[in-house]
């Protein structure tokens, strides 16, 4: 079975004023227009409040459109969520469910994870799924365990290979500018394709993306790691240069 084609995914977070959002999506779009196109599928997340403006920014520019969140609910009362119907009439094809900052900042358990993630699959939107350890959880030598446990709590039962994106993001990596060594990275997408491979079929051409401190000058060692289809990068995803070189190493 072929390699799947590569995802470089932009995690803006909370960061972008209008203003400074459709500066970037602006020349990441020109930066896709012109010059080669990556060897990858490229996508951006910016938070929900200009969704729909950096969606026009990018629009034929071959970029997709993500949001960072959804709620399990498809409408409703609660109060300043966004749901992935939403985000579908926003212009989104994937949404970010079950990102560290959300578990560890919102309490979002495994089942949070999985119901955002059926909700977003059954809106149409593909959902990137975080996974990752604590550095505590690393040092204990439980980070295979913890990362197969929060895979099997997080995957919908009836997510496909076409509808799922996986994101192995140690918490200890993320915004901290330490990465894992490459064979520890390796071991732990070994272990998800296998994981996969006992829930879905086709699990071989599920993307698995590579997250935590992803930057211009290590993303083409990362990205070609066994079993990494991709990153999904926080920081250097801001700077349109260092995420088009990072676009450009997944080849
Ligand atoms: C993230 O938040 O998903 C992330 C990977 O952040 P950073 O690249 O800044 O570590």
């Amino acid at each position: 079975m072929a390699k799947p084609r590569p995802l470089v995914a932009g995690n803006w977070k909370m960061n972008g004023l209008r203003r400074e959002a459709l500066a970037l999506a602006g020349e990441l779009a020109a930066r896709m227009r012109t010059g080669d196109r990556p060897p990858c599928d490229v996508l951006v997340c910016p938070p929900a409040t200009v969704l729909a403006a950096v969606g026009e920014a990018i629009a034929g520019s071959g970029i997709a459109l993500g949001g960072q969140d959804c709620h399990s609910a498809p409408s409703g009362a609660h109060t300043g969520d966004v749901s992935a119907p939403m985000l579908v009439d926003a212009g989104c094809s994937y949404v970010i469910v079950g990102h560290s900052e959300r578990r560890a900042n919102h309490g979002e358990t495994d089942a949070d994870v999985r119901a955002k993630a059926t909700a977003a699959q059954a809106a149409g939107l593909i959902a990137i799924i975080c996974v990752g350890e604590t550095l505590d959880q690393r040092d204990a030598g439980r980070t295979l365990a913890v990362v197969l446990g929060q895979l099997g709590g997080s995957l919908p039962g009836d997510a496909t290979a076409a509808n799922t994106v996986i994101a192995y993001e140690p918490v200890w990596a993320i915004g901290t500018g330490r990465t894992p060594q490459p064979a520890d990275i390796a071991e732990v997408h070994a272990a998800l394709r296998q994981g996969l491979g006992k829930r879905l079929e086709g699990a071989e051409t599920v993307r698995l993306l590579y997250g935590g401190s992803v930057n211009a000058a290590n993303a083409a060692e990362i990205l070609a790691i066994a079993n990494v289809d991709g990153a999904l990068v926080g920081g250097a995803s801001l700077k349109a240069a260092d995420f088009r070189t990072i676009c450009t190493s997944a080849g």
